[in-house]
């Protein structure tokens, strides 16, 4: 078994019920038993170009999962729960239904073409780095070091919902 790290975030729709429906279908799972569930941040969209107040915000949060699935498998799974919820893929960082990233496995360094671990960018998001200081707050970030120093040091603002 493996333990997994895994964010979430929906700006459209009915937020709540997508991140409760997609948290559901995460640990109903086969192969997947859910650890934690973190409390939920409300937070600014984060664009290409830096915070788009004029985007609607987000709510974020990370599930830790114990899982017997490899990562791309569980990336797959990830996928699948993102389409379910009538995920739409168009602009790059645009506005969503539902994401679902896989922020760490096992502190493993991955660089495959569906699937970069740990995630690249959470070492410096607090809407990760947040709730996963809430239910792990020793937990360290690969190639990063301990998630704390470095929730401190992230500058986009999270409010707690
Ligand atoms: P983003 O999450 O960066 O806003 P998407 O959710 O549209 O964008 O993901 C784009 C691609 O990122 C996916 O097709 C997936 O293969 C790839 N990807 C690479 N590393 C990861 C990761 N750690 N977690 C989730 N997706 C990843
Ligand atoms: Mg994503």
């Amino acid at each position: 078994m493996t333990r997994a790290v895994i964010a979430f975030g929906a700006n459209l729709g009915d937020r709540e019920a997508t991140i409760a429906a997609a948290v559901r279908a995460i640990a109903e799972a086969d192969g997947i038993d859910l650890a934690a569930v973190s409390p939920v941040y409300e937070t600014a969209a984060i664009k290409d170009a830096g915070v788009d107040d004029g985007a609607p915000r987000y709510l974020n949060g990370v599930v830790v999962v114990e899982t017997s699935l490899d990562p791309l498998a569980l990336l797959d799974l990830l996928q699948r729960i993102e389409l379910e919820h009538g995920r739409v893929r168009t602009e790059h960082w645009g506005d969503r239904t539902l994401d679902l990233d896989l922020i760490d496995v096992d502190g493993m360094m991955l660089d495959d073409e569906r699937l970069v671990l740990p995630h690249p960018r959470a070492w410096q998001r607090a809407f990760v780095l947040q709730p996963w200081l809430d239910v792990e707050p020793a937990a360290v970030l690969a190639g990063r070091g301990p998630i704390a120093p470095l929730r401190a040091a992230a500058s986009d603002e999270v409010e707690r919902r």
